[in-house]
């Protein structure tokens, strides 16, 4: 940890370049023979897209996606190579399209609509514009559905003055394995393809690489497993977790049985107990539904959080702690490889994502990369 930035600090979010680079490589590994993508939409899942993406960059990564063209945009500023791929998963707006050319970003087509106007965007400028296709196979979110997709079929001057780089699709339960949706989607997007003679195809995400060879095709997009999520529901993470998040105690005290603690007083405690009081809430994305299920841990005690989580602290009962070691300005630990996002998101209820990106901004953060730890 960083001294000055973390007598400052309520708590301290450590983000592991090291570990997001190796996932990185272990995707690619597991993917060989495609091209693997990195996903940064989001802030790069709320880790920070502006230090995650040129840390993948230097690891060798070439394309990232992201959702928004806002995003893209900022991405742009930040890559080192102008020459690096922005695929930007939203499409453009209408209006939006010239704001694409302006930042070198490829726009993902989900409609017809987006490759009209991509196209009356190439003619203007009198060239070829570079695109990604997108075609629906089972997710109903976006992308060419089966009419669009055959009336392009049929009209393939449709494509004239695009540069299509590939033809996309998206998994809808990748992370279950047996579900036999995978196989239905393989087949759909195997179909469009074939219409396609010679095109790149991309169908992956984190699951998705993990389904086999036939669902890697040219290019993969792993988002969540670069960040520490597992891929594949109910076995081993192979992923490195990525952050560590440390709360600092502002208080302790010391209650009777019988007391009750927090708003709406919705735990009392059952013997003589000793708790402190940490400076994270809800505020920073630690999520209201952890009340009285999250656990935080001190040098590898478990600590149950106790009472309502507040939006700017949670209350964690430290009685098997021995007396005297948690005291006011030590730290906690509310995430960390033992305790990760997806055992924190089974307690919440959600998933490994949405603790991720739902991290708040009044951390301190410090990355480390390469045997360096630097404040943000
Ligand atoms: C978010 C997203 C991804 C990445 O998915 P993960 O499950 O995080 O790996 C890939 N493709 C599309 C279209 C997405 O929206």
């Amino acid at each position: 940890m960083i001294d000055s930035n973390v007598t400052k600090a309520g708590a301290v979010l450590t983000i592991d370049l090291n570990a997001l680079c190796d996932n990185w490589r272990l995707l690619r590994r597991q993917a060989e023979g495609a091209e693997c993508a990195a996903v940064v939409k989001a802030d790069a899942y709320g880790l920070g897209a502006d230090r995650v993406a040129p840390a993948l960059y230097r690891a060798g990564c070439r394309s990232f996606f992201v959702a928004h063209l806002t995003e893209g945009i900022r991405l742009r500023a930040v890559l080192p190579d102008q020459a690096a791929m922005i695929y930007v998963l939203h499409g453009p707006h209408p209006g939006s399209e010239r704001e694409f050319v302006r930042s070198r970003l490829v726009p993902v087509l989900n409609s017809l609509a987006q490759v009209k106007a991509w196209q009356t965007l190439a003619q203007w400028e009198d060239g070829v514009l570079p695109a990604v296709l997108q075609v629906d196979t089972g997710m109903a979110r976006l992308g060419l559905g089966e009419d669009e997709f055959a009336s392009l079929i049929a009209h393939p001057a449709l494509l004239d003055g695009l540069a299509l780089q590939f033809v996309m699709s998206h998994l809808v339960s990748a992370e279950a394995q047996d579900d036999p949706i995978n196989r239905r989607q393989l087949a759909r997007f195997q179909a469009a393809l074939a219409q396609l003679p010679g095109m790149r195809g991309s169908l992956a995400n984190s699951s998705g690489v993990f389904l086999g060879g036939e669902y890697h095709f040219g290019l993969v997009r792993p988002g969540a497993a670069l960040y520490g999520v597992a891929p594949v529901a109910g076995q081993a993470n192979p992923m490195r977790p990525v952050i560590r998040l440390q709360g600092k105690v502002l208080q302790t005290r010391r209650i009777d049985a019988g007391t009750a603690v927090g708003y709406g007083h919705t735990w009392t405690a059952s013997r003589p107990s000793r708790l402190a009081t940490v400076a994270v809430g809800y505020a920073d994305g630690y999520l209201r539904s952890l009340s009285n299920r999250g656990l935080a841990s001190y040098e590898g005690t478990p600590l149950p959080l106790v009472g309502n989580i507040s939006m700017d602290t949670i209350i964690v009962d430290v009685t098997d702690v021995p007396e005297g070691r948690i005291v006011e300005g030590a730290f906690v630990d509310l995430a960390d490889p033992i305790n990760g996002v997806d055992a924190i998101a089974e307690r919440a209820g959600t998933i490994g994502y949405e603790i991720l990106t739902s991290l708040g901004r009044r951390y301190a953060r410090n990355y480390i990369e390469g045997g360096r730890i630097q404040p943000d």
